[in-house]
């Protein structure tokens, strides 16, 4: 950083400059930032999530950037927001080098930079390097005017504002930053890039129709979170992902859809239903000008059924992991969407349309679903450690010194097992779970949350029966509210089987089928782990139903002991009430055509 911007001074200097940049000490970010800007104003921005774990998010303005800090507790945020403040004093030995290097020009550009009677905080500045460095040396008067910083003087005053671009900045102030290309995204006509760029020990993701967009927008945000700079003036408006907007605004608007869906649907969280470790929702845009996305259905949940209950006649549900609930209700909001087109119904407005050939429908142009979960999904997501990737800066993730207990057990299938925390891997060899075994006593095997999402990326979201009448149903993204890891998550959701699945799916063209690859994203303030014990109930809902039906994950069934509108009775019910009344897809099905 500074020491580098230095180099080829004298070693005393240097070896000084390398002190300035040191960490700041976070229990006095607030009475450094006090001292330099006496009465800066803290706003409190946001407080999301239940009131035994709110997450809340406090902003300050320094020199007319804002920095956003989160935490647990107002003066956690409140801190966090005074250390990005503050890093960018460092960063900068002067704040209106800054401004210049960003284009923003607050100062005329032919401000002098050195001179202290500047309006800009050089002195206030050179009072905090003072300190820093023990108290002895000159501070930022001396940094300003070493070769390297002139150098740097000239090139900003030789650029117009507006010239530079986030990932020139980015690589102005932190010297030799590693971009590496994570994954890509969709088809031909729709391709979407996601990149990484390591700064320090941290790692900013981004995604852009480019690799150069990707690249662009992954700096942006490390930019924003490091240094609060947001503004540029943009050349790649027109291709932004995912409906002109940057992927993380879009994502952190889904979390924010289903939590505050949620609380509607709890009284504000007052209900004892409340109570929740994860909660999952599924997101619908249509592609119309001004949706914003409508909640479809969520729920939450954590447990799966105990064996003696498994119901032979399909009325109980056997997961109630809050995601795989989700799957069943967005199923069921399809069937609702179907049930529009039955004979002698009068027109309505549905997001489904027929095929062109009368066989069967299809979601119209433009629909798209996004599935958020509080946190990513047990299983195969989830085998990492993470607080890992902070200690060892600069490494590649095949160098990094990975302690996780289950690191060789990475890519592998994975079940949760009854009455136990966490997931096991699929036994190669071994006995295959039957009814009678486990009536007997063994140990419910039960597929986990990963694994489901990875089916779900290859078959659909829909499931065989309304396959009758719909193509396969893909996510177009998944948004992860904590936990989150986009090597780990992309290498769960999809990563693992693609080598194999896309030489068989892609090349023949035939498939309905394809290995869908979602976007994925973690939220810029991810929440807190939920306190408390785990609830022993799961609540869903859906568009159309009133409340919050609420599951009893040990039985399966209501908490008055009927079945749920999600079991796979319920769901054969819904398929019975369309049978033989609407055009199937397959037209060699005479019977599932509808009459003239
Ligand atoms: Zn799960």
């Amino acid at each position: 950083m500074l020491g580098k911007r230095g180099a080829g001074d004298d070693g005393q200097q240097a070896k000084k400059k390398r002190r300035l940049a040191g960490p700041v000490e976070p229990l006095n970010a607030l009475v450094h930032l006090n001292k330099l800007r006496p009465g800066a104003q803290f706003k409190l921005v946001s407080q999301v999530g239940p009131v035994h774990s709110p997450l809340f998010v406090m902003e300050v303005e320094v020199n007319q950037q804002l920095f956003q800090g989160s935490g647990n507790s107002k003066k956690l945020a409140k801190l966090r927001a005074a250390e990005l403040a503050l890093k960018s004093f460092l960063q900068f030995p002067d704040a209106s080098e800054a401004h210049q290097l960003l284009g923003r020009g607050f100062l005329p550009a032919t401000a002098d930079f050195t001179s202290d009677a500047d309006v800009s905080s050089s002195g206030a500045c050179r009072s905090l390097f003072s300190d820093f460095s023990g108290g002895g040396g000159t501070g930022a008067g001396d940094l300003n005017n070493a070769g390297g910083g002139d150098a740097l003087q000239q090139r900003i005053l030789s650029s117009k504002p507006g010239d530079k671009n986030p990932v020139m900045v980015l690589n102005e102030i932190h010297r030799g930053v590693k971009y590496d290309l994570l994954g890509e995204v969709g088809e031909k006509h729709f391709k979407l890039f996601n990149m990484k760029v390591t700064v320090g020990s941290r790692e900013f993701t981004g995604s852009g129709r480019s690799k150069k967009v990707a690249k662009y927008n992954a700096a942006l945000t490390a930019l924003k979170v490091l240094h609060g700079i947001s503004q540029f003036r943009s050349r790649v408006n027109e291709e932004k992902a995912l409906g002109g907007q940057e992927p993380q605004v879009v994502a952190d608007h889904m979390a924010q859809l289903v939590l505050t869906k949620f609380g509607e649907l709890t009284n504000n969280l007052s209900s004892p239903h409340a109570r929740r470790k994860v909660l999952a929702g599924i997101v619908m845009t249509t592609g119309h000008e001004g949706d914003s996305g409508q909640v479809i259905c969520l729920a939450t949940g954590t447990k799966c059924i105990n064996g003696e209950y498994l119901s032979a006649s399909g009325q109980a549900v056997n997961d109630c992991h809050a995601e795989v609930l989700c799957r069943r209700l967005l199923v069921k909001f399809l069937y609702q969407q179907l049930k529009m087109f039955l004979p002698n119904l009068s027109p309505v407005v549905s997001i489904l349309e027929p095929q062109p050939d009368g066989r069967g429908f299809r979601l119209k142009d433009g629909v798209k679903f996004h599935l958020y979960i509080s946190t990513s999904p047990c299983g195969d997501c989830r085998i990492f450690s993470p607080h890992d990737a902070k200690t060892d800066e600069g490494r590649t993730p095949n160098q990094i010194s990975d302690k996780h207990p289950n690191r060789r057990a990475r890519g592998l299938l994975r079940t949760k097992i009854e009455s136990g925390e966490g997931t096991i891997p699929v036994r190669v060899e071994g006995t295959i779970q039957t009814w009678d075994g486990v009536l007997q006593g063994e140990r419910l095997l039960t597929m986990s949350c990963s694994d489901k999402l990875t089916r779900w990326n290859v078959l659909g979201l829909q499931g065989a029966l309304l396959h009758q009448y719909l193509p396969p149903v893909y996510l177009s993204s998944i948004v992860v509210g904590s936990w989150y890891h986009s090597e780990h998550m992309m290498r769960g959701v999809y990563g693992r089987v693609a080598p194999s699945l896309d030489a068989r799916l892609g090349q023949s063209g035939q498939s309905e089928f394809r290995l869908n690859r979602p976007f994925l994203s973690g939220v810029s303030s991810p929440e807190g782990r939920q306190a408390g014990k785990t609830p022993n109930f799961s609540v869903n809902w859906c568009v159309g139903y009133e409340g919050l039906e609420v599951i009893n994950p040990t039985t399966g069934k209501t908490e008055k002991e009927l079945p749920s509108q999600l079991t796979k009775q319920a769901m054969f019910r819904d398929f019975l009430s369309l049978y033989g009344k609407i055009p199937a897809l397959d037209a060699s099905q005479g019977v599932l055509d509808a009459p003239k």
